[in-house]
């Protein structure tokens, strides 16, 4: 049975399928392999049209052509930015984005409904080149892409009507069809995908036809359109000085200058110097303006550079530096830059491997991917990590991690937990994402309460599972294992609302807080065992304290009174010592105890 791959790009898409043992990608009627992920819906009761028809209609119909939508996929409306959109945006009852551009009787689409129609449309496009239906599909989608985001991507293939068989990221299917050429020595390599909307950086080893992701790292709001935008608004301030910014224009004059910084900035690809020429671009009038490439490069150099950092850090998440790399791959559209293969050059220290089509590699690795589930190629195997450590809240409000960051998956792993104060009745198990020691720092994805019978501290036996599949979906598991009764928690789409460049800025922040971070757990901690210590030494003073020496019990009383002052500090290590003092204070008073327990026995 064939399975489709298909890179559903924020800005261009693409579909491929297996043919005769060979991955090929599909052109439609036009010839074109990758057609534009855009979606017009035209007033009255026309058909949607998709791909370069429907960008034509920008400059007409701007309010009416939806563009860059996997931007809008899986978030709240609180999450983006309408003023980058040209069309109006809407939130439905949960506040998730839907496109207010009435259609067919529908007022609104969600941004699935509208991904849809792209990947009908190639779903079309490759029935007509295959010459039979399909009903299956490999889908990319950016590595930090959450699980709202994910789960959105499949809705979209289902009403597509596709069965989505696998969500791959888009720097391991670039890396698939790089492996596709190579022999079967191990291989380390680094994946540099700047495309129009997302940057993705990973590192790999690919070894005895497996792949294994080292290390994952990326903004989802950095690409070729923010130079766009950057070139758009240095043209419009020769062709309007001292006018507001472009971002205040008219979205046909923003739309007009936007498509020619593009296409300024794609010939600067291939030449030194280019002549923009908008005619009749405000009424009578014509702007013309000579640009060189080092202009351009003067205005990207700042976003270009805002990759060093997370290609810095997947480097270092692996472990690996930069001259144990045996290759570095270019991937995305963007890459054909000269001032970005020069960059990634300087970067890595080497010159980036350019052997594939940088626009088509994402494609071809969906489709070498969707070769390997349907059994047309064999001996590949692929693995995936974890972009965040996943975890719980445990007592004290700490984060207790379940699968650390850069686990390979699909992974499952688990802990057993009991309850910390006597009668308690149940336990709440909160879910969380995120790299920060306490947990009210990290990220919440869902809650469940897990019932137990009521018993002394540490009576109750919950097992808690998490299960990543191979899509990067979470599951929790909960079991009462005294009653073997499981409880499931379906990470609810809604729960996951977190902005995805907050995921790096929650990476850099738990390095500069590592220290800050460190203290205040082993504070935690060190407080959860005073506060077990104090009770415990008060008791046994009742019960054989009388049996000590009058100086042995004040030193014991000296020490808990040390204790008590650095609780009510900050210090960890403080703390840890005077605990210590305490223990060790202590040891004949235990000794007693133990005595008087055994003599209690017989
Ligand atoms: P995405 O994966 O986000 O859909 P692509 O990989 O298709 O994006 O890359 C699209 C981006 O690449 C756009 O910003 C486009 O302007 C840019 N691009 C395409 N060709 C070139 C080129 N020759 N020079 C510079 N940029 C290019
Ligand atoms: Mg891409």
């Amino acid at each position: 049975m064939a399975i489709l791959g298909i890179d559903l790009g924020t800005t261009n898409s693409l579909v491929g399928t297996v043919d005769s043992g060979f991955p090929i990608l599909l052109a439609n009627q036009e010839g074109q392999r990758s057609i534009p992920s855009a979606v017009h819906l035209p007033q009255g009761d026309g058909p949607a049209e998709v791909g370069i028809t429907a960008l034509r209609q920008r400059a007409l119909a701007p309010e009416r052509v939806v563009t860059s939508v996997k931007r809008l996929m899986g978030k709240r409306l609180s999450e983006v930015d309408p003023t980058r959109h040209a069309f109006p945006l809407t939130a439905d009852r949960d506040g998730f984005v839907r496109i207010a551009i009435p259609h067919r009787g529908q007022e609104s689409l969600s941004p699935e409904e509208i991904s849809a129609l792209i990947l009908k449309e190639l779903k079309t496009t490759a029935e007509t080149a295959m010459g039979h239906s399909v009903e299956q599909a490999v889908i990319t989608v950016p590595a930090y892409f959450n699980d709202a985001q994910r789960q959105a991507t499949k809705r979209a293939g289902t009403l597509a009507g596709l069965a989505v068989d696998r969500i791959v990221n888009e720097p391991t299917a670039a890396a698939l069809a790089f492996g596709l050429h190579r022999s079967k020595e191990r291989t380390k390599i680094a994946v540099y995908d700047l495309g129009g909307g997302t940057f993705d950086i990973s590192v790999l080893e690919i070894r005895d036809g497996v792949f294994q992701v080292l290390a994952t790292n990326g903004d989802t709001f950095l690409g070729g359109d923010d130079i766009d935008d950057v070139l758009a608004q240095h043209l419009w301030q020769r062709f309007r000085p001292n006018h507001p910014p472009l971002a205040a224009q008219s979205a046909a004059i923003q739309i007009k200058f936007r498509q020619a910084s593009e296409a300024a900035k794609i010939a600067l690809s291939e030449q030194s110097e280019y002549i923009v020429r908008l005619p009749f671009v405000e009424g009578e009038e014509h702007f013309e303006h000579h640009i060189t490439r080092e202009d351009l490069e003067k205005l990207a150099l700042p976003i270009i550079e805002r990759t060093r950092p997370l290609c810095l850090r997947a480097l270092h998440d692996a472990q690996l530096q930069e001259e144990q790399l045996d290759e570095v791959l270019l991937v995305g559209g963007s890459t054909r830059m000269p001032l970005v293969r020069r960059f990634v050059t300087d970067l890595f220290g080497r010159e980036a491997n350019t052997s594939q089509h940088p626009d088509e590699t994402v494609a071809m690795g969906a489709t070498v991917q969707s070769g390997i589930l349907s059994g047309s190629l064999r001996n590949m195997v692929l693995l995936d990590v974890t972009p965040l450590s996943l975890g719980i809240e445990s007592f004290g409000g700490l984060m207790n991690v379940i699968i650390p960051r850069n686990t390979t998956i699909p992974a499952k792993a688990g802990e057993m937990f009991t309850n910390a104060v006597p009668d308690q009745q149940s336990m709440l198990v909160r879910v969380l994402q995120g790299e920060r020691e306490m947990a009210r720092d990290n990220w919440e994805l869902g809650k469940i309460e897990v019932p137990f019978d009521p018993g002394p501290k540490g009576s109750a036996r919950i097992g808690v599972q998490f299960h990543i599949d191979e899509n990067g979906i979470l599951e929790v598991l909960t079991r009462n294992t005294k009653t073997g009764k499981d409880l499931l928690l379906e990470i609810q789409n809604a729960a996951v609302d977190v902005d995805d460049h907050r995921v790096e800025a929650m990476i850099s922040e738990s390095v500069d807080h590592a220290f800050d971070d460190m203290n205040e757990r082993v504070f935690t901690e060190a407080r959860l065992k005073s506060e077990e210590l104090l009770p415990a030494v008060d008791q046994a003073l009742n019960l054989v304290g009388d049996q000590l020496a009058e100086e042995e019990r004040a030193s014991i009383l000296d020490a808990a009174a040390r204790v008590r002052r650095a609780l009510d500090g900050s210090d960890a290590q403080a703390l840890k010592t005077a605990n210590n003092a305490l223990d060790e204070a202590t040891q004949e008073l235990a000794a007693l105890l133990m005595q008087k327990a055994m003599e209690d026995a017989s």
